[in-house]
């Protein structure tokens, strides 16, 4: 009879994941020799040995769960068999300064991308049309849509025009302190370096959040010629405004047109990752190859990003320990601290993540699905913690404090100033943006086969024993390189699929 792979990440692991696309059947062996006690599905845990009530559940090396019960060898472990472990005590988290080796550096790769003033560079040449309300999300996306149908095709080094609208602005206690979340993301959004460092603001005229606030100082200097009233008197009707915004817009173009591709470094790069949809590959072929490229762009001397609070928080200690210094530490334990009593005020806590797809996908629960997570950040040291919706200020790798949200973690990557993107899934989400190049990555080989149209690259493999992580990682830096220099489309771009931005709101709405 054929004996099956189980996958157990560390030695010390008393569960394993199936790996076969299809499950195994009651009755399969393991290759140790384990006897299914009943059907698995792909990606679920078996009991590698006989747990008694209360036993450890152990995954990547740490404790996921309590038994509820006896669970025999060879049965299923899934949520409704465990409990789920306490958080890990952010008080007792030991800080220290440490002096941390510093990785081999990597050179000679490049990518061909746009160069800002500022010293930022696009992957891609667009201009944005910002606003500083939603009242005027309509004219914005009206004028870049007649832009696109009449004007791009006469600014042949323009890739797009995106009108990055949102839901703020008005109707908002504006000078709340949280306030300055959502201000400061769209202010930095629009300085995103895929922008050109050209910023146009449609404003109302009557709006609470000020147009002038979205401008940096230099570009206050000379806001008249940043900033567009609808309410201006010397407009009659909306065709007045069309126009007025259109030839606003020409200028831009004709700045962003004089832009060409050249050869940058890696060190230019500034990538941006994220899980959503995922399932218990994600831990183990995803999210590990794009920690493995994390750490290639760091050696590079760039910069990688990575968030989601909820997601990290169980596993916290693992990543204090790697913080460059006790300042760097205490950041990180300071937005844990955060977001328990942002979740507390609303009458919840961390096991509100994870989704029912991520439990049909056989992650148990959110200590299983953080320590999946944290696998995207690589090995590298963490040289910074960025408040929700600030820009990067260092390279190297950062955390950038975000909720898991896909949507509202991908706004504050962009606002961070992330120039490429990579989301990995296990379930499948068509997620993109249309300002940033998503590369989608599949933790598992059946998604990857079923949408062959909508995923960019197959971590699968891994699962199966075909591939190993370092492979299938130096094939992931090639292939986004290549995308980072306009060479290759991602699906997302290719299909016309973006979603909205999604602000993070803590503040109070009037
Ligand atoms: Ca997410």
């Amino acid at each position: 009879m054929a004996t099956h792979n189980i996958l157990k990440v560390a030695p010390n692991d008393n569960v394993g994941i199936v790996t076969n696309l299809n499950g195994l059947k009651k009755g399969s062996k393991t290759e140790d020799g384990i006897l299914l006690r009943e059907d698995i599905p792909m990606g679920f845990k078996i009991a590698l040995e006989h747990m008694e009530q209360g036993k450890e559940i152990i995954r990547y090396g740490e404790v996921i769960g309590l038994a509820k019960e006896p669970i025999d060898k060879g049965r299923l472990v899934h949520f409704g068999k465990m409990i789920i472990p306490e958080p890990p005590r952010l008080e007792s988290i030991p800080l220290q300064d440490r002096r941390l080796s510093k990785p081999e550096p990597l050179k000679g790769y490049f990518f061909d991308g746009y160069k800002n003033k500022d010293g930022s560079v696009g992957t891609r040449n667009i201009l944005g049309i910002s606003t500083s309300v939603q009242c005027v999300a309509g004219l914005a996306e009206h004028v870049a849509n007649k832009i696109k149908a009449e004007l791009l095709d006469q600014f042949s080094n323009v890739d797009d025009v995106v009108a990055i609208t949102h839901s703020y602005g008005c109707g908002v206690a504006i000078d709340a302190p949280a306030a300055i979340i959502p201000i400061r993301t769209i202010r930095n959004i629009a300085n995103n370096p895929n922008f050109g460092g050209e910023v146009m603001v449609l404003g109302l005229g009557c709006e609470k959040l000020r147009p002038e606030r979205l401008l940096t100082n230099d570009q206050k200097e000379d806001s008249g010629s940043h900033i567009m009233y609808m309410q201006d008197e010397r407009f009659q009707r909306f065709e007045d405004m069309v126009k007025g915004a259109m030839e606003m817009a020409k200028n831009y173009l004709k700045k962003l047109n004089e832009r060409k591709r050249e050869p940058c470094p890696v060190s230019d790069l500034v990538v941006g990752m994220q899980c959503g949809g995922s399932d218990a590959f994600s831990g183990i072929t995803g999210n590990p190859v794009a920690g493995f490229v994390s750490d290639l762009i760091v050696r590079a001397g760039g910069s990688v990003l990575f968030s989601e609070v909820t997601e990290v928080r169980d596993a916290i200690h693992l990543l204090v320990s790697r913080a460059i210094d006790k300042k760097v530490g205490q950041a990180l334990i300071n937005e844990m601290q955060w977001y328990d009593a942002y979740l507390l005020q609303g009458n919840s806590d961390r096991s509100a993540n994870p989704t029912p797809g991520n439990k049909m996908g056989g992650i148990s629960n959110i200590v299983e699905k953080a320590l999946g997570s944290i696998a995207k950040s690589g090995t590298s040291p963490i040289v910074d913690v960025i408040p929700p919706g600030e820009k990067l200020r260092k390279r190297g790798l950062s955390f950038a404090a975000t909720p898991a949200s896909d949507f509202i973690c991908g706004t504050l990557q962009v606002a961070a100033g992330m120039n490429m993107h990579l989301f990995i899934t296990g379930r499948g989400t068509p997620y993109g943006l249309s300002m940033v190049p998503v590369v989608k990555i599949s933790s598992n080989s059946k998604l990857s086969r079923r949408w062959h149209d909508l995923i960019d690259f197959d971590a699968g493999p891994i699962a199966l024993g075909e591939k190993t992580i370092e492979e299938m990682g130096w094939d992931l830096f090639h292939l986004i390189l290549d995308i980072a220099s306009g060479k290759k489309q991602v699906a997302c771009d290719r299909l016309g699929l973006c979603n909205d931005l999604v602000l993070f709101n803590p503040g109070p709405i009037t």
